[in-house]
């Protein structure tokens, strides 16, 4: 095997103050690798640029200018984290033989590249960076982040435990995630779905380097919320099944109500009401579950994902 063209991708949003300490480590264990011949010298360092305020664009080109090792991709609008890292992805899918993407801020361990390059060395097509044992967190910030993976598990988002969006993609990994066609992305929902090889690699996550954390709780919810809706329609089901579990507890209901008309314990009126309010309220939730049901298929449709994904063809 030769030595591979390791293209690092990543995204910048106001990261005027991270950015030259991050280039400078990055330049650092780049050198090292090349050198030590893990890596060759074509390999590149992508800064994608998400419409930042700041002079953020400005870092990076006089980066590129030093260095022509350093690319910059400036997007027109601040488009998001995930749409940052799918343009850096799609623009050097054709140049590199692996990719890895690691945030500005450096939280991610650095070092960690050199063993993901060497499980890539090993055959594997998808290397997850796992955040390591969470000794420094405390015991509520644990406890949340146990019960969110748990929860969206459950919800139908199947996520590698402690894993964010630091990884490295072999080039084939890498075209068969750019041929998923949705709009709506959670890349580390979708990049398990590629199959393939894969291994995990553990580091202890620090802190950011410079400047402040771009993901404010909002920002956060709402990313939970996408990675949810975006990847399954679990929740559609569970509006179906609550309207099931309505309805038979609407037929109990009728029973007792029945039971009580007859006995004569009951004022007018009042049986025919109990007995619509229960049964009516789980039709109608069945029924919002079954529209439900079709609007999740037209969902999934529009995402015009690829069917299979070919890992070799032997002929
Ligand atoms: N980022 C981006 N666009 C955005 C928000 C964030 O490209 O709209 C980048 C940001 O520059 C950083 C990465 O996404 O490289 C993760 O953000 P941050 O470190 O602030 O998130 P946190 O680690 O606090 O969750
Ligand atoms: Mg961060």
């Amino acid at each position: 095997m030769t030595t591979p063209r390791l293209f690092i991708v990543i995204p910048c949003y106001n990261e005027q103050e991270a950015l030259p300490i991050t280039a400078q480590r990055l330049v650092k264990l780049t050198d090292d690798m090349i050198g030590k011949s893990i890596i060759s010298p074509e390999s590149r360092i992508v800064l994608v640029d998400d419409g930042s305020r700041d002079d953020t664009w400005r870092v990076i080109a006089g980066l590129h200018a030093q260095d022509p090792r350093f690319e910059g991709v400036k997007l027109a609008h601040n488009a998001g984290h995930m749409n940052a890292l799918w343009a850096g992805m799609t623009l050097c899918a054709e140049r590199c033989d692996c990719v890895i993407t690691i945030d500005a801020d450096l939280q991610d361990d650095i070092n960690a590249m050199v063993a993901f390059l060497e499980e890539y060395r090993k055959g594997a097509d998808v290397v997850y960076g796992v955040r390591g044992s969470r000794k420094k967190d405390t015991f509520f910030k644990r406890a949340t982040a146990q019960g969110f993976y748990k929860m969206m598990n459950a919800m139908g988002a199947e996520l590698v435990y402690n894993h964010a969006d630091y990884r490295l993609l072999s080039r084939r990994a890498l075209q068969a995630l750019l041929s998923f066609g949705e709009v709506n992305m959670f890349l580390r929902g979708m990049v398990p779905m590629l199959g393939f090889r894969t291994a995990q690699v553990s580091y202890e996550r620090g802190e950011r380097v410079a400047g402040e954390s771009k993901y404010p709780l909002k920002k956060m919810l709402a990313f939970a919320m996408e990675g949810v809706t975006s990847l399954s329609n679990k929740p559609i089901r569970y509006v179906l099944l609550l309207g099931v579990l309505c309805a038979l507890l609407g037929v109990a209901m009728g029973v007792y109500v029945l039971v009580s008309l007859f006995k004569g314990h009951t004022v007018r009126g009042w049986a025919s009401t109990m007995m619509s309010i229960w049964l009516l309220g789980g039709l109608q939730l069945i029924a919002l579950g079954l529209i439900g049901e079709y609007i999740g298929k037209i969902y999934m449709e529009t995402k015009r994902r690829p069917k299979f994904i070919l890992e070799e063809h032997l002929k």
